[in-house]
């Protein structure tokens, strides 16, 4: 399901900050090489999250879900220049491609990749982040809140990706299939959870932010 009109698409993405050149490349050859190119976040949403990091002006984050590391690199692009971002994946298959595409973008010593399962390796984290982007399988959206809460900083946020789901969020609860199910969930206890102010921003694949207020 395109959200977009795809002449109004076009048109924003004619109005946007080009893709650097660096992401261009990464985009292209995700397409041609990786399996599920369609997890990309692409050049709108990469726009908006480099966009969202700068404004926040970070100086730890948190993604849960690299995949080729296209996010990733967009969310560092807004950090402080002492800033870091930790990302983890349980793909090793993909580790040469992320590793070569975060030393193109002159970001090697500014990230730190773990390959593993997240509920695993987030408990290890000492950190106060900034910003969390979970963007990871989807059944374990709330088991990550839950785990990086206390390690959000008051006023920082967690955004999770894919909050839409192609739109399956709106079937029937009852027929909802295990990961449509574990998003609505998700979207649902971010709305009761009064220790966070939330927006559900219909960027692409739509996006929840959560700002920490406790
Ligand atoms: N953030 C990327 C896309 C992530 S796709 C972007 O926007 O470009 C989702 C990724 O989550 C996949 O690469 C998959 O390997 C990873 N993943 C799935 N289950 C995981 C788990 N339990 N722990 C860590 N990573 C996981
Ligand atoms: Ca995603």
């Amino acid at each position: 399901m395109e959200f977009l009109d795809p002449q109004i698409e076009a048109y924003v993405l004619s109005r946007t900050q080009d893709e650097q050149e660096v992401l261009k490349k990464l985009n292209r050859e995700t397409h041609s090489k990786v399996l599920m190119p369609r997890m990309l976040s692409g050049h709108l949403q990469g726009q908006v999250l480099q966009m969202l990091s700068h404004m926040i002006n970070p100086s730890r984050i948190l993604e849960i879900g690299t995949y080729t590391g296209y996010s990733a690199i967009c969310l560092a692009m807004g950090m402080q220049t002492t800033g870091k971002l930790y990302t983890i994946d349980i793909n090793e298959e993909l580790e040469p491609m992320v590793r070569k595409y975060f030393q193109e973008a002159g970001l090697e010593s500014k990230i730190t990749y773990t390959l593993g399962n997240a509920i695993d390796i987030i408990p290890s984290l000492d950190e106060s982040f900034d910003i969390v982007f979970i963007d990871a399988d989807k059944v374990n959206y709330s088991n990550y809140y839950n785990l990086v809460f206390n390690k959000v900083r008051k006023g920082g946020f967690i955004i999770a990706d894919n909050v839409l789901w192609s739109g399956k969020v709106l079937d029937k609860t009852a027929t909802m299939d295990a990961d449509t199910k574990a998003i609505y969930d998700y979207s649902n206890m971010v709305q009761h959870d009064s220790r966070v102010e939330n927006v559900l921003f219909p960027i692409r694949d739509g996006l929840m932010i959560a700002r920490k207020i406790v």
